[in-house]
């Protein structure tokens, strides 16, 4: 029976308004080897890509940061393009909103979708907060007359339920193709990005606003060894008084910072890491602790 099953590969655009569970999502899909996500807004970037093989499936998930990062409002016209020219190339849309909750940020992106050629799923996440189910049926009700979705999904990227569900209906409508990457592929990015991003997802989690977002991470070091893997990375401060709040209390900050990197790190590559972190001002010449 399998193998009478037609080999497909596609790319599927996770879009929606920040913090409805893009990158929740994303990780529960891709197994936790992609962990980027963040409790606050805007984390993401650049276009994670990441890649999922099962028998004859591959599906190519892609993150289009310029149609979710920002209100409407301060969205350059620029930024929307090349978002909706990234759309157009995908084979599925998945639109993520908040279940039993629908914004004018949602509406607006909604907007954008209509004139979408592609196949678009509503996804429903954070049904675990909904404790009264029954409270869904209006609210499902009212989603299905917005636009032909091709499917309405509620699930909980969270708790993973009805994840399945969504990658069984997307699978559906990919192209009957060859996979684009070999299956044992996770991500179309390098380790030194990945690991640039754990950090720098990290500094946002422990800094706040206190700090502006464009500290820039730079990997020095990027060693592998048989039981282990060496890196060295740089965090590039703007001014001398973001270093010294990147370094914290007697380095405590820091500190932290290095230790839930170093775990996210370890568990996306499977092996031992051995993580030295650095905080430079951009125009020091020498480094320091
Ligand atoms: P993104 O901005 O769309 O990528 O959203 P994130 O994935 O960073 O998630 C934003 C917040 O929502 C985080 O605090 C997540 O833990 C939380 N979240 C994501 N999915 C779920 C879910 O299914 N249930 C609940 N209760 N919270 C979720
Ligand atoms: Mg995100």
């Amino acid at each position: 029976m399998q193998n009478s099953q037609p080999v497909r590969c596609g790319t599927i655009a996770i879009i929606g308004r920040p913090n409805v569970g893009k990158s929740t999502l994303l990780n529960k899909i891709l197994g936790e080897k992609l962990s980027i996500t963040s409790a606050k807004p805007q984390t993401t970037r650049q276009q994670i890509i990441g890649i999922k093989t099962r028998e004859n499936i591959q599906w190519i998930y892609i993150d289009t940061p310029g149609l979710h990062q920002q209100t409407r409002r301060r969205l350059s016209r620029e930024m929307v393009r090349d978002a909706m020219s990234a759309l157009t190339k995908v084979d599925v849309i998945g639109f993520v909103v908040e279940a039993g909750r629908w914004t004018s940020e949602d509406e607006a992106i909604l907007e954008r979708l209509k004139r979408q050629a592609q196949p678009v799923v509503l996804i429903l996440n954070k049904v675990d907060k909904i404790k009264d189910k029954t409270r869904l049926l209006p609210f499902l009700a009212a989603c299905s007359e917005k636009m032909a979705f091709l499917a309405i999904i509620p699930l909980s990227a969270q708790k993973g339920d009805n994840v399945v569900e969504l990658e069984k209906t997307v699978a559906e409508r990919l192209p009957i193709a060859d996979f684009s990457y070999p299956a044992d592929q996770f991500t179309n990015h390098s380790q030194g990005f990945l690991v640039a991003e754990f950090i720098r997802e990290k500094l946002i989690r422990a800094l706040h606003k206190e700090i502006p977002y464009q500290l820039t991470v730079v990997i020095e070091q990027f060693e592998e060894q048989a039981k282990l893997i060496k890196i060295n990375a740089v965090i590039l401060a703007e001014r001398p008084g973001q270093k010294a709040i990147i370094i914290g209390k007697k380095g405590a900050l820091l500190k932290k910072i290095g230790t839930d990197a170093r775990l996210d790190i370890q568990r996306c590559f499977g092996k031992k890491i051995y993580l030295n972190l650095w905080v430079k001002v951009k125009a020091e010449s020498s480094k320091e602790h």
